[in-house]
């Protein structure tokens, strides 16, 4: 034993030291025994704290014998003193070249982090070694490495579907990328065709089943058991294919593609099939999984519809639904109709409360279903002229004709909707959700369709307030509207002085630590005092005086640009009602009037911009972007946006919505909707910009999750023009 050695030769030189000093026998054997005792206690307490500490301690010699070890060494390898002292050090070692990690091992592997000291007694070598567990950290590190592996799947997935041109590519280059970059060992597609599974796409050669399910066509009884997986049980299997199906099996669905009211459900087209050898999925895999399989059933439902730009201009294509624009034209005549006639009707907004917690807490693919099968239900509202529309993410408007009474409107609605509830099971999960509803009359409570949509929201928001169910317009509400109209008129005079004026926020390049430009934000100086642009924008655009401030705006951040020559871009909010056929003209004017260049200026607008005016957007982005002037998307992942219109729209850049930046980064579900926000953007090749960035964990998060650009409190506030300036010049990046 080393140590017994070490302390034999301690004695002996204390000893041989003791022989030369002069004193009397009996003095030298005192002091000799105290040495002892002291040297005992020593060792004893030496002892006790290798044995109690966290880290494994051992001692071997040169050939790598065991001769020493502490007890958290036996309890490691569970294995007594005696079953390792004597033994070789290299039958405890395992070591994984590949990812560099060295394992202690007997019934388990223990990854740890050795240190090691070699030191010499009596001429002989020896090796101390100190073994910390890094279970933990490795487990951590391998979980983010499966997570960034499948992440990587599935933007090349969604990379794939908006190149696609046809099913059989997304089909087969999805089981390719399933493979190739997401390691699993087999993918398998096969589509439900009549009574039949028939296989149309794997990828993966090395499995024995492999070459018995490529031409095998499995017989599909009926959809729901297919559903259930029950038809996929083992029992049902023959023995070489039961190893595979218990992996896992994800139904794609599809959805009704009719535009006609035909009540749309989930319909199966296909099954996804991958197999992992000899492991299980993990929760994260089946998770993303899900989404592959959902994300490939939207492409294919986008891809079989011809992609022209009157349906996607008027239609919704998740819900087949009518969209907003579709609603306002369709409206409009509508009422002009009733005003001839001397008719009646009833507009209600339809709004699912909580749409975003169900929407992450599952993944976007169970927002879908959430959506087409409320869609669904309200269809069963209609009778004949009656129009329903989806007009914003989680937002219809429903026109019911004809109808005089509160308590008609309230049978109709509640024959069909009762408690104003549903639940829904995904997941094995329960989801409640409800609806509130704001409804307003014609023509008592408008008489044009901007009036009465106005007094119909303002009636939503009650709703609102009451948690679910329907509310009227009535005078109170008047009152507020009455308030507005107010406002309204100092809002003209305000215009006619010019009391607005312009704010700006630094945005900020994490990737190159510098300021990438900013965000120009109005403010209106009313009586010395700062009036914030949500008190007052809903109203410019009510009114329609937005047009005329969004012009201001414009004029007044060209010429900053052009007197401070900046050579950054400042990002300028559009609203969806300064929009028009020409309003690039506007824009190059403007341009032209300033002599700048129009890469310093990049165009905001959100989602529900582009849900309105999708086909007069497209023809002013194109025209634009033909000059250099770049649009982004604002308040992203608040409005839904789908894959087909990103696919659609030229615009450089996502803003992900300070609502899913806010709880970064302990919200569960804010994470992996910004997770997958810039995942997804950055397959589309877009630049995904964060906004609301107030904390330093949020833009550590950020930063590593590989966000382009932040804006927010964090790094300033938006602030009046010399104040920016002063910013720029001072701006240095810190952690
Ligand atoms: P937005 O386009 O989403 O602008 C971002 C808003 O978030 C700004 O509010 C900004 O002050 C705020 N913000 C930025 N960072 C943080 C942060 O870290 N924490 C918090 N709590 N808030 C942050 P603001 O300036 O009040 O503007 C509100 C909205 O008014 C804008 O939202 C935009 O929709 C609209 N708006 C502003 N200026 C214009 C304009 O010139 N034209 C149009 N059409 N709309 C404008
Ligand atoms: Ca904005
Ligand atoms: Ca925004």
């Amino acid at each position: 034993m080393v140590t017994n050695k070490i302390i034999e030769t301690i004695k002996s030189l204390f000893k041989k030291h003791l022989e030369e000093i002069s004193l009397p026998d009996d003095k030298k054997d005192k002091i000799y025994q105290k040495f002892l005792e002291l040297l005992e206690n020593l060792v004893g307490n030496f002892k006790d704290v290798l044995d109690s500490i966290k880290e494994a301690v051992v001692v071997i010699d040169e050939e790598g014998n065991i001769q020493e070890a502490n007890k958290t060494f036996f309890e490691w390898l569970s294995l007594s003193k005696n079953d390792v002292i004597g033994r070789n050090i290299k039958d405890f070692v395992f070591e994984d070249i590949e990812n560099k990690i060295v394992y202690l091992k007997n019934h388990e592997l223990i990854p740890v982090e050795l240190h090691i000291k070699e030191f010499e007694i009596n001429n002989k070598k020896y090796k101390r070694l100190i073994a910390s567990n890094i279970k933990n950290r490795v487990e951590f590190e391998l979980k983010l490495k499966n997570l960034l592996r499948l992440y990587k799947v599935l933007s090349k997935i969604n990379e794939l579907i908006i190149r696609a041109v046809n099913k059989e590519e997304v089909f087969s280059l999805s089981c390719e990328i399933l493979v190739k970059e997401g390691h699993f060992d087999f993918a398998w597609i096969g589509e439900l065709r009549g009574e039949n599974i028939v296989p149309v796409a794997w990828f993966g050669e090395n499995e024995t089943f492999a070459k018995t399910l490529k031409n095998r066509v499995f017989k599909q009884k009926n959809i729901k058991e297919l559903i259930t997986h029950s038809y996929l049980k083992e029992s049902n299997l023959q023995k070489e294919e039961k190893a595979f199906f218990n992996k896992i099996t994800i139904p794609i669905f599809k959805e009704e593609n009719a535009i006609s009211a035909v009540v749309s459900h989930k319909e199966i087209t296909a099954v996804l099939v991958v197999y992992y050898k000899g492991k299980e999925f993990d929760e994260d895999e089946i998770t993303l999984l899900k989404q592959i399989a959902h994300d490939i059933g939207f492409g294919i439902v986008t891809l079989s519809r011809k992609e022209d730009v009157d349906y996607l201009a008027y239609y919704d294509v998740l819900t087949s639904l009518p969209n907003r624009r579709y609603f306002f034209e369709e409206l409009e005549s509508l009422l002009s109709i009733l005003k001839e006639k001397d008719q009646q009707g009833m507009l209600a907004i339809v709004d699912i409360n909580n749409f975003k917690t169900i929407n992450s807490a599952v993944g976007f693919w169970a927002g879908d279903i959430v959506l087409s099968q409320i869609s669904s239900e309200l269809k069963k509202i209609l009778k004949n002229k009656d129009i329903l529309a989806r007009v914003g993410g989680d937002e219809f408007a429903l026109f019911l004709y004809n109808v005089k009474s509160k308590e008609e409107a309230i049978y109709r609605i509640t024959s069909v909707l009762k408690d104003f509830e549903f639940i829904f099971e995904i997941e094995n999960k329960k989801f409640l959700v409800t609806l509130s509803i704001g409804a307003a009359f014609f023509p008592y409570d408008g008489t044009t369709k901007e009036v009465l949509f106005a007094s119909a929201e303002a009636a939503l928001k009650e709703a609102k307030k009451r948690g679910k169910g329907i509310e009227f317009f009535s005078k109170s509400l008047q009152q507020s509207t009455l308030e507005s109209l107010n406002l309204e008129s100092e809002l003209v005079e305000a215009i006619k002085k010019d009391e607005f004026c312009v704010f700006y926020q630094p945005i900020v390049d994490i990737k190159e630590k510098r300021v990438f430009g900013a965000e120009a934000l109005i403010r209106w100086i009313k009586n010395g005092e700062i009036v914030p642009p949500f008190k007052f924008i809903p109203i410019l655009e009510e009114r329609g005086l937005i047009k005329e401030v969004g012009a201001m705006v414009m004029d007044k951040v060209f010429s900053f640009i052009k007197e401070e020559k900046l050579n950054i871009p400042i990002s300028i909010n559009v609203s969806a009602k300064q929009v028009h056929l020409n309003f690039y003209k506007e824009v190059l004017d403007l341009i032209e009037k300033y002599s700048i260049s129009p890469s310093n200026v990049i165009l905001e607008v959100t989602e529900s911009v582009l849900m309105e005016n999708l086909e007069i957007l497209l023809k002013n982005i194109k025209e634009l972007n033909a000059v250099g002037i770049r649009f982004e998307i604002d308040d992203f992942g608040t409005g839904y946006s789908s894959l087909a219109y990103l696919k659609k729209l030229p615009i450089c850049a996502l803003k992900i919505d300070r609502a899913f930046i806010k709880d970064l980064p302990d919200d569960e579900e804010d994470v992996s909707i910004s997770k997958a926000i810039i995942s997804m953007g950055h397959s589309l090749g877009k630049k995904i910009i964060a906004e609301g960035v107030e904390t330093k964990e949020q833009l550590k998060f950020l930063e590593e999750n590989n966000c382009d650009y932040i804006q927010g409190y964090y790094f300033g506030k938006p602030m009046p023009k010399d104040e920016f300036l002063t910013f720029l010049k001072e701006f240095r990046w810190q952690e």
